[in-house]
């Protein structure tokens, strides 16, 4: 049914019965719909690893954006002060979105090809005892570069600053200890790597955090708290729920059940990741993103040569059936190649022979 594969950040490509579960109208009143937004709730505690006593899920409305920016509105008051640690276009969307929220925020910004230092997150702490939570983007999709979250969970944990983060496309590929990091809200999405189809996102949120953030919200259909407790009640969702997408997503956290949890996926994808980046180095591809920071989701191309053009290159591999994604930086020519999705090892070999193929072709 699907004409090409999709090897991008999400939406991505999913399961024949992921899409079939789609095929059903489903009553949001009902008590077998409610029953599968109270499922998929437990289950995504399940994937992170973390107790119902000490940690509950919130489904939202909308794409990983939406639920972002709930989370911002939803849990940093206006006399708190957010740092938020950026290296990508997902880090700066954060900043955006405090400044449309009127928050107030510092901003510790580093080449999109470096890690943030700690020494430098630890200097904001100190000087700035005003700064209340600290928010950071895992695996930043712009360039595919993995965050240390663990380093600045640390940090977050020994000044006791309440702690954001955007795992949006690694959550469910790439193990995170969200309990022992003492993560307050991890926000992710349906069409990543839990590898459903879009129309809402989640927050895995520390109970205690949760807890205190009754009317803190600007908004009122972001209203992280309002929604979960409604939620909480017995699975209804506040406002109209996308029933599709929620019966599509219960499948396609089988399917990761399946294959074996987190853990077997990560492994999936790392190996996927490195046949793609080991067999394209060799025809002039280089990862713009260095091979200890790389993540196994997404990884971002620089242009192998001054007559590579990306827009043929992309044709030539669609009519092949691989949609490839373009790249998102301003100072060198990139392209993006995503590992997620139900894409396999012979996928990406059959991928690297076309692209081999294709460069054979153009530098003669
Ligand atoms: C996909 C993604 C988002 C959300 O993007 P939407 O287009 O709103 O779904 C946010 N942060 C990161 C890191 C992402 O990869």
């Amino acid at each position: 049914m699907n004409r090409y594969l999709l090897l991008t950040p999400g939406p991505l490509t999913t399961s024949e019965k992921v899409r079939q579960q789609m095929l059903e109208d489903r009553c949001t009143w009902d008590d077998e719909y409610k029953q599968l937004t109270q499922a998929i709730r437990r289950e995504l505690l399940a994937i992170a690893e973390v107790d119902e006593e000490d940690y509950t899920t919130v489904l939202m409305q909308g794409s990983g954006s939406f639920v972002v920016e709930s989370v911002l509105t939803s849990t940093i008051r206006p006399t708190d002060k957010v740092l938020i640690i950026t290296n990508g276009a997902y880090g700066e969307r954060l900043a955006q979105m405090a400044q449309r929220i009127g928050l107030s925020y510092v901003q510790y910004a580093t080449p999109y090809d470096e890690y943030p230092e700690m020494q430098k997150v630890e200097d904001y702490l100190i000087k700035d005892a005003s700064i209340t939570h600290i928010a950071i983007v895992h695996c930043e999709t712009t360039t595919g570069i993995l965050n240390p979250i663990d380093k600045v969970s640390a940090l977050a944990t020994r000044y006791g600053k309440t702690f954001i983060v955007d795992a949006m496309s690694s959550f469910g590929g790439v193990p995170i200890a969200v309990g022992e990091l003492g993560i307050d809200f991890l926000i992710s999405s349906a069409n990543k790597c839990i590898q459903g189809v879009p129309g809402f996102g989640f927050v895995l949120a520390k109970k205690t955090a949760l807890q205190k953030c009754e009317g803190v919200a600007r908004s009122l259909s972001l209203d992280l708290y309002d929604q979960w407790k409604v939620m909480d009640v017995d699975g209804k969702w506040r406002y109209t729920s996308p029933t599709h997408v929620v019966a599509a997503f219960l499948q396609a956290i089988e399917e990761l059940k399946e294959e074996g949890g987190v853990q077997a996926r990560f492994q999936r994808y790392t190996e996927n990741n490195q046949i793609l980046r080991d067999r394209l180095a060799k025809v002039g591809f280089k990862g713009y993103i260095d091979g200890d920071k790389q993540s196994p989701i997404i990884t971002a191309f620089l242009y192998p040569n001054e007559q590579f053009q990306f827009n043929h290159f992309y044709e030539e591999m669609k009519a092949q059936g691989f949609v490839l994604y373009p790249g998102k930086l301003t100072e060198v020519n990139t392209f993006r190649i995503g590992n997620i999705g139900e894409i396999y090892k012979e996928d990406i070999e059959k991928l690297c022979t076309l692209i081999e193929n294709y460069m054979a072709v153009t530098v003669k």
